[in-house]
């Protein structure tokens, strides 16, 4: 897998998988300016959509404990 880089400043980008609702999402950081890309299937997505997937998750994850 080739070094991804920053579409902004050119810097190296970490990349961090997270699982959420059993989608593989991996996320791009720029270690120089700080610029985050979201991609999910290998599909760039939006943030928002990530924030509102994250924010729900926890809630599904109560409701089936308390049931
Ligand atoms: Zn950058």
């Amino acid at each position: 897998m080739p070094t991804a880089r920053c579409e902004v400043c050119g810097g190296d980008l970490v990349a961090i998988e997270l699982t959420v609702d059993g989608r593989d999402l991996v996320m791009s950081s720029c270690s120089i300016c700080d610029t985050r890309t979201w991609r999910s299937d290998g599909d760039a997505i939006e943030l928002d959509g990530v924030i509102a997937d994250l924010s729900s998750a926890p809630r599904r994850y109560k409701r089936s404990l308390s049931n």
